[in-house]
């Protein structure tokens, strides 16, 4: 069944409820409900078991049903279903519940803030100094000293955080009303849309682009290779820098490491201010968690904080995970959080963790998984296996590990980092619309995090 404009919906929802309930309530009940349908007026989500359907419906029913209509007014009715009442329906004939009118009503709402995003929020440290003392100066006065700025850094440290920081600051704070927060994703898919749709939605899209105060644009590494999309947003870089409204712009890279880029794109993403943010050290992280506690209300001893500080050390997303999870677990057993339920709670997790994981583990591994000798796959030869083989090995690096692409390359027989970055891009490409090879990927960690 195609749920493609359910999940949409869904995904543009979640953010809004997430800044209207506490992190544990959007972790345990609502993250986990699945968008199912969108037909005639309604929404069909799925809870994962009946227990918390129920739940759901008890409390937070209201609550979605109205974010829905927020989105949509043309939506009338949330429906909650569970794996048991699924098996009693019939199984749906009808294919493609796509409809015009949700589409269009969809597309070109802008994604909100959220609210919980903002600098008091945010732990300053050392990881992360320039890229706060830069978007403060942004916020204060945008368009003006850093333009554009570029933020880059791993996944789970801050990016988008800082980013809802600057948009909230300066809806506040300025007359600059107009604040724009995309991601790549749904900018790619809104540009796409009014291709398909002709020349009126066309030009509705580049109106709203063009004419904001601020842009930000989240995850542009999503750009590589998209090139119809990148010419889009240059001449919209460029109308809006040269009156000098501020954009900012996110990447898990630096631009020259993005790879498929236009190089005219790449040196207006360089012509501002880079500004990169690092893994936490250890004092950030407690703060971090010691902030979190505040706001959530919870009494955690430090000692219980500084063992998950250094448990966690480089995603700060996984570390609220595993807070959240501690205080469920501790309010499950009726009693205070404890350095025992952080290990209970640390257990399945670390199990997925990459840590223990070496480079030479993945290529050992994807050796055996593809049958190759490892001399060959770190050697000199061409051959399609071995190139593939190659491939592989250097993506689940990148992936799994935060080396250097030049370590990488070293290893791989003195390879430049821009091959490291060619057989990533590659790999990631394929692996967009390539079942087969997903399902590799999947066994290979499994061969990685389960042997
Ligand atoms: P990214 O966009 O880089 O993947 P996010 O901005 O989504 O990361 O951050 C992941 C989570 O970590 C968010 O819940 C965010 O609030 C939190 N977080 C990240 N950095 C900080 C920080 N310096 N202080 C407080 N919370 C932070
Ligand atoms: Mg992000």
């Amino acid at each position: 069944m195609d749920n493609t404009s359910a999940q949409n919906l869904w995904s543009l929802m979640l953010t809004t409820l997430e800044a209207e309930v506490s992190a544990i309530t959007f972790d345990v009940w609502i993250k986990t409900l699945e968008a199912w349908e969108l037909d005639e007026g309604k929404l069909v989500l799925l809870a994962p078991s009946e227990k918390s359907r129920d739940f759901v419906l008890q409390r937070y029913h209201t609550l979605i049903s109205s974010v829905m209509k927020k989105h949509n007014h043309l939506l009338q009715e949330l429906e909650v279903l569970d794996p048991s009442s699924l098996e009693k329906q019939q199984p749906k004939t009808k294919v493609a519940v796509e409809s015009v009118s949700t589409a269009k009503s969809l597309n070109f709402e802008p994604v909100l803030l959220n609210s919980k995003y903002n600098f008091d929020s945010f732990v300053v440290g050392k990881s992360n100094q320039l890229v706060y003392a830069t978007a403060r100066a942004i916020a204060e006065d945008p368009g003006k000293r850093y333009n554009p700025l570029f933020i880059y850094g791993g996944v789970g440290l801050g990016k988008t955080h800082i980013m809802h920081a600057i948009g909230n600051a300066i809806r506040k704070n300025t007359d600059y009303s107009k604040v724009l927060y995309v991601s790549s994703e749904k900018f790619t898919n809104e540009f796409i849309e009014g291709i398909r749709q002709g020349s009126q939605t066309s030009n509705s899209f580049r109106e709203k682009y063009r004419t904001v105060d601020v842009l930000m644009v989240d995850d542009v590494q999503f750009f590589a290779h998209k090139d119809g999309t990148q010419e889009e947003f240059f001449h919209t870089f460029n109308d809006l820098y040269s009156t000098g409204r501020q954009i900012v712009l996110t990447s898990d890279r630096p631009p020259k490491e993005i790879g498929g880029l236009a190089d005219r794109l790449q040196s207006r993403f360089e012509c501002g201010m880079i500004a990169d943010i690092q893994s936490p050290d250890l004092e950030t992280r407690i703060a971090i968690l010691q902030k979190k506690a505040q706001t959530e209300n919870q009494n955690l001893p430090l000692e219980v904080i500084s063992f998950m500080a250094e448990r966690i050390n480089n995603n700060i997303r996984e570390m609220e995970g595993l807070f959240n999870k501690v205080v469920l677990l501790s309010l499950l057993e009726n009693k205070a959080p404890t350095i025992d339920i952080v290990k209970t709670a640390l257990k399945d997790y670390e199990e997925k963790t990459a840590e223990s994981v070496s480079m030479e583990d993945i290529i050992d591994r994807t050796c055996v998984y593809y049958n190759m000798d490892k001399g060959d796959v770190l050697g000199k030869q061409k051959t399609k296996e071995i190139v593939e083989t190659r491939q592989m090995c250097m993506y689940l690096i990148t992936e799994l590990l935060s080396v250097p692409l030049a370590t990488i390359g070293t290893v791989f027989g003195g390879r430049d980092h821009t091959t490291v970055m060619h057989a990533r891009n590659k790999v990631a490409d394929k692996l967009k619309d390539n079942q087969r090879l997903k399902l590799q990927v999947q066994d290979i960690k499994d061969l990685l995090f389960k042997a």
